[in-house]
């Protein structure tokens, strides 16, 4: 009997760890194991050349100058491998920074191992393998990388491609804030205000909400300045609420702006200042803010706060419409006729 339980303990050990093995080996950069190639991110076993695109091993693209190189130094610009590879991973085209993340993945760098996790997660520029997605992700999270426990969390809580569990996703939501981060904190906040999931209580709510604001987090700043609009376990605030529209506006968050921007414009809760509006308007528009770009153009063909100018409306309007605005591009058609 005593020998079973044994048994069954080291078999559940094993299994427990059977992932981070395997895990391991993905991260492993030992000439026995698989090699990344850095000009097409192929895994390649052996030495020699890539078995996709034949290229020989170590061989490097400078991000610099596109010279190839062998040696720790651009031979045309002088460029080190690391810095290059380093801006390589960090390519919004996945397609080139691939081998790149895959490399430096190999290494056990947890930022490159967080990327290569959703890449496995997204299906591209890999094929989709979620059971690697999470072990990479897990790995990036144990070696102190916040940002994979939020992926994980967001995983759970969205649940499109796994059964959705929002309790596992708070589970990686508290990892990513033990770790200090500022969306861990923010997350953990909202569980709190929405109360769909655990018990509703405002005052936890807001109190994470604090922890990631002080971070500087806009999200967090946007979400307190809601809680004392609303009242949310308190008396309705204005004045304070408005105080973090601004800090969240000022920390970069476009929303913020663009509710200013419409505060202003409308005012109900504040006096109205159209100068005042029409100006956070703009920030929110600097900052890719769609609503905030179509009321310019709004105000530019009512003459709102500025003077009528038709072409001006017009090209607000275009530029709403290329920000995803349907409504921008009907305006946008509909004051053609007028601007010819
Ligand atoms: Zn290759
Ligand atoms: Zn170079």
């Amino acid at each position: 009997m005593m020998m079973k339980k044994w048994l069954i303990l080291l078999l559940s050990i094993l299994v427990l760890l059977l992932p981070l093995l395997s895990a391991a080996e993905e991260a492993a950069s030992s000439p026995e194991e698989g090699w990344v190639c850095l000009i097409c991110g192929e895994e390649t076993a052996g030495s020699g050349a890539c078995a996709r695109c034949g290229t020989v091993r170590n061989i490097w693209r400078c991000m610099g100058c596109g010279t190839e190189n062998l040696s720790e130094l651009c031979s045309s610009c002088g460029k080190a491998k690391a810095d290059s590879l380093d801006e390589q991973a960090l390519s919004p085209d996945e397609i080139r920074a691939f081998p790149a993340v895959r490399y430096l993945a190999h290494t056990g760098r947890p930022d490159a191992l967080c990327a290569l996790a959703s890449y496995y997660e997204i299906g591209f520029p890999l094929e989709q393998d979620l059971a690697h997605a999470f072990t990479c992700y897990e790995m990036a999270g144990t070696l102190g990388y916040a940002p994979a426990y939020i992926a994980l969390g967001n995983l759970y809580d969205r649940g499109q491609r796994i059964d959705r569990d929002p309790f596992k996703a708070m589970e990686y939501y508290q990892k990513a804030a033990d770790l200090g981060s500022a969306e861990g904190f923010w997350f953990l906040g909202t569980y709190y205000e929405e109360g769909t999931v655990i018990n509703r209580d405002y005052s936890k709510a807001m109190e994470y909400y604090r922890k990631a604001a002080d971070l500087g987090d806009p999200d967090s700043l946007m979400s307190l300045a809601y809680c004392y609009a609303q009242g949310k376990g308190m008396e309705r605030d204005l004045d304070t609420a408005l105080e973090y529209y601004e800090k969240a506006a000022n920390a970069g968050s476009h929303l913020a702006c663009d509710y200013l921007g419409y505060l202003y414009m409308q005012g109900d809760l504040v006096p109205r200042d159209t100068e005042k509006g029409l100006s956070w308007y703009r920030k929110a528009a600097d900052l890719g803010n769609g609503r905030s770009m179509f009321a310019l153009g709004y105000a530019y063909e009512t003459g709102e706060g500025v003077e009528k100018d038709p072409a001006q409306a017009a090209a607000w309007y275009e530029k709403a419409a290329l920000a995803g605005r349907a409504d921008a591009a009907e305006a946008w058609a509909r004051l053609q006729e007028t601007v010819q």
